[in-house]
């Protein structure tokens, strides 16, 4: 008999019941999101048949040219989640400010902030690319929700998690209790469980950083650089190998699937901005799911979940995989410090 597999739908209502952190209106959330994940998962694998590649012609509040699916996927996610009435809010890569769930609409008591396309450079080279998401309870309040509500540390994520629009379409998924991936079953339009309980190895071989940027890395970076090239022969005595997908998603999900280490680090060029990747819908989705999966996520000094966010849009340098190599790299910076 073929393998039999498990819905999301039931594996959520089964993880309650093991972990109790999975409420019925958080389910229903992380439902809705994954419904949008599987409407933009479509309009991905459509490309060119639909209209969908290239520019929309604006640059977002990031300063960066948006893709026509980066507005089509913000557009998808905030249509499959604002009617659930377990939200009272949702913030985005695409949107300078936050959105509250319009007065007239059921209030719920969770924030949803996402990165709707991530990668999105690679749309038009057909490489895989994801939705990263995050979700936050509301604090105590009444009325409109405020971008203040958002601005809370990683540690108090409820879920957190990513698609990725592959050759499989893939959902990882954490509530607090282990990290599990579902696979879209394609013909019968459902995920279903196919990892369960992930493990990232705690050690590696493989390290993912934009090596053109070295010229304008910190002393830490360089250190760490250029002694895992030094492979067999250097200070590490092993030999590594380089992977740069460059999107975060398809890095991470390598990481999450057989170890490695992920640096996206402030350098001489970024560090006026706090450095490249967003902490609140890119980094502290990704730290949960690599802790919970038994690895490290640092900004080089203290784990990235636990930096207070100043600004909605907050960038913060990343180093995240595999517990040892990430353990190393933060003494290096401490080191120099
Ligand atoms: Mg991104
Ligand atoms: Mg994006």
């Amino acid at each position: 008999m073929a393998e039999m597999f498990i819905s999301l739908t039931q594996f959520l209502i089964e993880e309650d019941r093991r972990s109790g952190t999975v409420p019925a209106d958080l389910k229903q959330l992380i439902e809705a999101v994954a419904q949008a994940c599987k409407s933009i998962g479509t309009a991905v694998g459509k490309g060119a048949l639909a209209g969908v590649l290239g520019v929309q012609g604006d640059v977002n509040v990031q300063g960066e040219v948006q893709k026509k699916l980066d507005v089509i996927s913000n557009d998808i996610l905030i249509h499959a989640t604002q009617w659930c009435g377990c939200l009272s809010g949702v913030a985005s890569e695409e949107m300078e400010t936050v959105l509250p769930v319009p007065a007239d609409k059921p209030q719920g008591k969770y924030l949803l902030l996402f990165d709707p396309l991530d990668g999105s450079s690679n749309i038009d080279v057909n490489v895989s690319i994801g939705t990263i998401f995050s979700i936050l309870k509301r604090p105590e309040g009444e009325g409109e929700v405020t971008e203040k509500d958002f601005l809370q540390n990683g540690r108090n994520q409820v879920a957190a998690g990513y698609a990725i629009y592959g050759p499989q379409t893939q959902l990882v998924l954490t509530t607090g209790n282990g990290v599990n991936a579902f696979t879209l079953d394609r013909a019968e339009g459902i995920w279903k469980l196919t990892v369960r309980d992930i493990k990232i190895p705690e050690q590696t071989a493989e390290y993912a950083i934009n090596a053109s940027n070295q010229r304008h890395w910190f002393a830490p970076v360089s250190r760490y650089f250029e002694e895992v090239q030094a492979g067999a022969e250097g200070v590490r005595g092993k030999n590594f190998n380089m992977r740069w997908v460059a999107a975060m998603v398809s890095d991470i999900h390598r990481i999450l699937n057989r170890g490695g280490i992920f640096m996206y680090p402030a350098d001489a060029r970024n560090v006026k901005n706090g450095g490249r990747i967003r902490l609140m819908y890119e980094a502290n989705p990704m730290s949960m799911l690599v802790e919970q999966a038994g690895g490290a996520a640092t900004n080089g000094l203290i784990p990235l979940m636990d930096v207070k966010p100043e600004k909605l849009h907050m960038r913060v340098p990343v180093f995240l995989g595999s517990k040892e190599e990430v353990e190393l790299i933060t003494r290096y910076h401490h080191e120099a410090k």
